[in-house]
């Protein structure tokens, strides 16, 4: 108790006794005990001044500069500022920055007495988080909040953070021709020109857009970010059960969504085009974990065939052969992806002949193999292929997706 006498009496001694009782008692926690650093500065100022004289604070307190005193005008700064944004959360965490000679006085009186249990910036952190839990009954979250309040001393003004909210769900792609995801213009990158009639895009709407642009509306959020569990080529269908997907809304100002209400909205606006099902709200955990492993996950597509000569259901026999597929990366997609060959399995595939050279098939296999080039061989690279056992050149022609399951 004596070195902390005398530690307690340097500090008093290098502010000339302008220190506040959280200043003075937040360098004894925990060895000093108290219900907060309040109390122990108090218990330290009382025992130091039946010893002796110190002097009476008259200045505002060497560290904080009184900081404490204007808790409740900046509660009430904070409180406005998210009232007047309109934002709409549940969880939040508040933080602080301070103005860098605080930190150095701080800093200057810890190494004095070596003690840096706790700091001035946790101390204001704590006592906002504790008083805004009860005046805005919402709760801290340090892992997820919905909201991060920035107390900014050094700027003296309130910043408010508001973190993205996720939906997922499943999408069918009911045309051809929609690319999943904004396809910014090749020509002028996104800026817009003439090419692109300055839409700044190569096609005029997405997956990703058509969906978007109704949840953006009911969140008033600022910006979408699609994530896809894989994608299909523009010109395939997306059918079945759908593809699952997390949407990302940034900046959301509404998170209190009715999903079914919305489900409708976006089918109403996307009609014809895209549908979205199975519509949740998930963490952003989920943004990465519906981007899992291809190999994982399995695939069936339904392909319409054309062959360059006539065929028989005989031959065809020699289609059920099809199992373990090397495939070296397809010629249409080189220019994007490292030049190797994958190993990929078909599991199942049913062979229908509509008519003598057009043949539908369903393939059931794992994902990320190529059916498009399954089918033609592309030149030898895939091996075997529907053109190598008919020995009759093989085209996919129409393709849709049936099924995607990760
Ligand atoms: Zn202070
Ligand atoms: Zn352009």
């Amino acid at each position: 108790m004596k070195n902390v006498k005398e530690q307690a009496q340097k500090i008093i001694d290098t502010t000339h006794g302008n220190i506040c009782n959280r200043c003075l008692g937040r360098n004894f926690y925990p060895q000093v005990s108290g219900n907060d650093n309040h109390e122990r500065g108090a218990y330290l100022k009382d025992i130091l001044n039946t010893a002796e004289e110190i002097p009476e604070k008259g200045e505002a307190c060497y560290v904080c500069g009184d900081i404490f005193r204007e808790l409740e005008d900046i509660l009430e700064r904070i409180i406005n500022t998210i009232h007047d944004s309109g934002v709409e959360f549940e969880t939040f965490l508040v933080g602080c920055r301070l103005p860098p000679e605080i930190l150095e006085k701080e800093k200057k009186i810890q190494n004095e007495i070596g003690s840096e249990n706790d700091s001035l910036k946790k101390e204001i952190n704590r006592e906002l988080g504790k008083e805004l839990e009860l005046r805005l009954e919402k709760e801290v979250d340090f892992d997820n909040p919905n909201l991060v309040i920035m107390m900014d001393f050094a700027n003296n003004q309130v910043d408010l953070q508001i973190n993205p909210l996720f939906i997922e769900g499943r999408y069918r792609k009911l045309i051809r021709g929609i690319p999943q995801t904004r396809w910014p213009c090749r020509k002028c990158r996104g800026k817009g020109c003439k090419k692109c009639d300055f839409t700044g895009k190569m096609y005029p709407e997405s997956v990703e857009e058509l969906m978007a642009e109704t949840v953006l509306k009911a969140t008033e959020g600022q910006e979408s970010k699609f994530h896809g569990a894989g994608r299909e080529d523009i010109d395939v269908r997306m059918l079945g059960r759908g593809r699952p997907f997390v949407l990302e809304i940034k900046e959301p100002k509404i998170r209190e969504l009715n999903l079914e209400e919305l489900t409708s909205k976006i089918n109403e606006y996307c009609q014809g085009k895209v549908e979205v099902l199975d519509l949740k709200m998930v963490s952003k955990d989920r943004r990465s974990g519906i981007k899992a492993s291809s190999t994982e996950t399995y695939k069936i597509y339904r392909a319409l065939v054309e062959l360059d000569q006539e065929t028989d259901e005989e031959k065809l026999n020699a289609l059920n052969s099809l199992n373990i597929i090397k495939q070296r990366t397809p010629i249409r997609v080189s220019h994007r992806r490292a030049d190797k060959i994958r190993t990929r399995e078909v599991k199942e595939i049913q062979v229908k002949m509509l008519d003598s050279s057009h043949l539908e098939l369903v393939v059931n296999c794992e994902g990320g193999l190529y059916i498009k080039e399954l089918i033609s061989g592309d030149e030898d690279r895939t091996q075997p292929s529907v053109t190598s056992l008919l020995g009759i050149n093989a085209k996919c022609v129409e393709l849709d997706v049936l099924e995607v399951n990760i």
